[in-house]
């Protein structure tokens, strides 16, 4: 397994859309690996292809260590809606308020690449919604007010020299923390 550097904001290949994934997913199992060690060596709960460059439909996401693969996710049905904070491991020290469904339900491939179906609310939900606008190229900050999105993108601007060519290296200590807290992996 790879901890993978992570694209940050300014990255062409986080604006892109994802390709849907045709077909055997035996060929996205390393690729799967080492997205949660990434995911968790960022400290994250989520993770969607392009935030490693790659043009797969493909997220991962754990929330309380229950592990999640998501290929070709689509959203079937939604419904209320609630604000809550969300950042974004492309977008370090940048936070805002997002209005997102509170329940949805989205089927998916697992895997193993078989289909299956999972409704989420709170978390869960948010977290959803937020990876599966990666696979279109959309980030929180675009669910932002004008005045919002603007203040966020400012900050941005100084946070931004951090990571040259826009992208995020994680630091050997990130990366051993990974291996200290999910050995399971
Ligand atoms: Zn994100």
């Amino acid at each position: 397994m790879t901890v993978l550097d992570i694209h940050v904001l300014g990255s062409p290949v986080l604006r892109q859309p994802t390709v849907p994934v045709a077909g055997d997913t035996s060929k996205l199992q390393p690729l799967i690996d080492d997205m949660f060690a990434t995911m968790y060596a960022a400290k994250g709960i989520g993770l969607a292809a392009p935030q490693v460059g790659r043009r797969e439909r493909l997220v991962v996401i754990d929330i309380e260590r229950n592990p999640i693969v998501l290929i070709n996710p689509e959203l079937i049905s939604s419904e209320g809606s609630e604000r809550g904070e969300e950042g974004c491991l492309s977008m370090p020290e940048i936070y805002g308020d997002v209005e997102r469904k509170s329940t949805v339900a989205v089927k998916a491939l697992d895997r193993a690449g078989q289909p299956f179906e999972i409704s989420a609310t709170d978390l869960l939900a948010r977290c959803l919604q937020h990876e599966m606008d990666h696979l279109h190229g959309t980030m929180f900050i675009d669910h932002l007010s004008f005045l919002k999105r603007r203040a966020a993108l400012s900050k941005w601007e100084k946070e931004r020299e951090k990571y040259p060519n826009a992208l995020r290296k994680l630091s050997a200590e990130e990366i051993a923390s990974h291996h200290r807290t999910d050995g399971e992996l």
